[in-house]
């Protein structure tokens, strides 16, 4: 096993070594549920699943932990505003309890969709309240964290790796945070970020509030991160995974949280994904385009396909999603899809020949490479091209193999092809056609089945299709 990946703490490509053994202790920060996951929520964990799936295929014993943040996400990072989950109530006239449980729902579908499983332990932020308290109670114990009228916060200049992972100094940090309007003027350190809201003034009716050592109140976005993922894993986390975006205020007062409370060093590997853009920019409520998976289906793009287009980039690159990007994204899986049926057809089974040899290593190495998706699949698709070349389509088995990484269901490919949903209605309303001897309607479509390369056979059983050659 030589896996590097890239470390978002050294900025460098690292060799991989875990902690203990090969168990890999991995932490994935998970969805805030007041709305339905983008797809650039989705391509996060794709690649979460990817650096799961690729770290089990090399080898290693993973055990992933995943959280669900149903309470104490404010509007900004930097705890302005107000809760995301209560906003949402407001919006749908539902309790924020119902919004959570609606979209983690919803969110639990669209990865299943997509052949992302679930994590080894999934955690509810509500569900885990107890071990937060403890966590700053910690703080303000040791000296990190202090008290004020409406909030316990942690006290960034105390800590002074603070800025080790976003490489932005603290001055710069005061300056941008600054442009916010400040709602406690009893903060000492405009850096200084909330572990705990109390249940006062613009939270008073705050519908999610527990008892704590400091009143009743919540607990802020970060500190559930940090309780979560050291009660499961322990003190120390061999990865965390995360988007880019997290790296200047979540994951930096993660790590500060943390390694504030216990003196060990948090986490040893940060992978951060990059972005997803559409059409070349943000995706913005302005613009229209913040796309759900919802969305791509609607447009006759299957869940796997956005999943194969996802592979198409490496992580650590923006991807730029188009309609025509994942249109042929769908056509490439089609064409994959369309050799896996080929050779199954073919009855070739069995071992795999010594010539797939050197595109299993390529394979393999590709994804020892950070990674490196793009390259995997040409290794594939070479493959693919070598075994057409050779007429041997004993490959099956190291398909299968490269799609225990890839996830798009190769395995469960039909022998027969099934006809598209629309040319299958057309297919039923000529049936019918014929039952009521409406023959000119039966021959209209045949023949608008014909131009699209369908052509019909009536047979005793029943009508059986197949594609014109060539
Ligand atoms: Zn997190």
């Amino acid at each position: 096993m030589s896996l590097k990946l890239h470390n978002s703490l050294t900025r460098k490509k690292e060799e991989f070594v875990p902690l203990e053994d090969n168990k890999v202790r991995m932490y994935t920060c998970g969805p805030t549920v007041y709305v339905y996951a983008t797809i650039g929520n989705l391509r996060a964990y794709v690649f979460s699943d990817i650096l799961r799936r690729a770290l089990m295929y090399l080898g290693y014993d993973v055990t992933q932990v995943m959280n669900v943040t149903d309470v104490g996400h404010l509007t900004s990072d930097e705890d302005v505003g107000e809760d995301k989950l209560e906003l949402a109530a407001q919006r749908e006239g539902r309790t924020a309890w119902d919004i959570a449980r609606f979209y983690e729902d919803a969110f639990f579908r669209d990865a299943e969709k997509m052949n992302i499983p679930r994590a080894d332990i999934v955690c509810r932020a509500t569900e885990h309240v107890d071990a937060m308290i403890n966590l700053v109670r910690r703080l303000v114990e040791n000296g990190y964290a202090y008290e004020t009228g409406q909030a316990i916060y942690f006290h960034v200049p105390c800590f002074t790796d603070y800025s080790k992972l976003s490489g932005q100094s603290l001055e710069d940090k005061i300056t941008a945070v600054r442009a916010e309007v400040q709602e406690d003027p009893e903060k000492k350190n405009p850096a200084d970020f909330a572990l705990w809201f109390k249940a006062v003034g613009r939270f008073e009716n705050h519908a999610m509030q527990w008892d704590s050592p400091w009143g009743r109140g919540f607990p802020g976005w970060h500190v559930e991160c940090s309780a979560m993922s050291m009660k499961y894993l322990g003190d120390t986390l061999d990865i965390h995974t995360g988007g880019i975006d997290h790296i200047p205020v979540h994951h930096t007062n993660e790590i500060a949280q943390s390694e504030a409370a216990t003196g060990k060093q948090f986490v040893r590997y940060w992978v951060h994904n990059n972005f997803l853009k559409v059409d070349g920019g943000k995706m913005s409520k302005s613009l229209g385009n913040v796309y759900t998976l919802s969305d791509v289906e609607e447009r006759g793009i299957k869940p796997l396909a956005f999943r194969y287009f996802c592979l198409s980039a490496v992580y650590r690159a923006t991807l730029n999603f188009t309609w025509d990007s994942v249109a042929a994204a769908q056509t490439t899986v089609n064409s994959l899809y369309a050799f896996v049926r080929e050779a199954k057809r073919s009855g070739a089974t069995g071992p795999s020949p010594e010539w797939t040899r050197e595109y299993a290593d390529r394979f393999r190495e590709s994804l020892e490479d950070d990674l490196n998706t793009p390259r995997a699949l040409a290794a594939m698709w070479d493959l693919i091209r070598e075994s057409n070349r050779r007429q041997d389509f004993s490959v099956l088995a190291v398909l299968y193999d490269f799609d225990r990484v890839l996830g798009l269901d190769l395995d469960r490919v039909p022998v027969e092809e099934e006809l598209a949903e629309d040319y299958a209605a057309l297919v039923a309303e000529r049936q019918k056609a014929r039952e009521t001897k409406d023959w000119a309607r039966a021959d209209e479509i045949r023949k608008q089945l014909a131009e699209a390369g369908i052509l019909l056979e009536d047979r005793p059983g029943g009508v059986v299709w197949r594609r014109a050659e060539g």
